[in-house]
């Protein structure tokens, strides 16, 4: 019974170039700030239930109001005034919080970190998200361009 095969005979999946070009499509739409897909939903659902996966955290609407009245409010707030180096942070992130194993924004499994939401380096465990290295690195550059906000 070959007359149910859906493929065509030679018929090549790419899954790798599919993949990657969904992978950039959740980046764009994450660093705007849109939903999340179904997917990252499900995810963070996941990670809400086992605290396993990626805890992977959507800013809500309350949590950016929050983030923006500590920005206006607290600027001069940093790790430094803790006394914890940010070496240390990390460790202490990494203890509690595990290691994260996804991206929030776009869900990469590569090279994922933890990165401070208000970039207020406290020792808050609702202020870190996973973020993959370059997610991270444009969080951070839009936060030190002065741009402030997080869309
Ligand atoms: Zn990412």
């Amino acid at each position: 019974m070959t007359s149910n095969n859906p493929f065509p005979k030679g018929h090549k999946i790419n899954l790798g170039r599919k993949q990657s070009e969904e992978t950039r499509r959740k980046i764009s739409l994450g660093l705007m700030g849109r939903q999340l897909s179904a997917e990252s939903r499900a995810k963070i659902g996941m990670a809400h239930l086992g605290n396993k996966w990626g805890v992977g955290h959507h800013p809500s609407e309350e949590l950016k109001k929050r983030w923006s009245e500590q920005r206006l409010g607290n600027k001069s707030s940093s790790w430094k005034g803790d006394k914890v180096g940010y070496s240390q942070l990390h460790k202490w992130i990494r203890k509690y919080k595990g290691r994260p194993l996804w991206c929030s924004f776009c869900g990469s499994t590569m090279k994922i970190q933890w990165a401070n939401i208000n970039h207020d380096y406290k020792r808050d465990l609702d202020g870190w998200m996973a973020l993959c290295i370059s997610c991270h690195i444009k969080y951070d550059e839009r936060e030190r361009n002065g741009k402030g906000q997080f869309v």
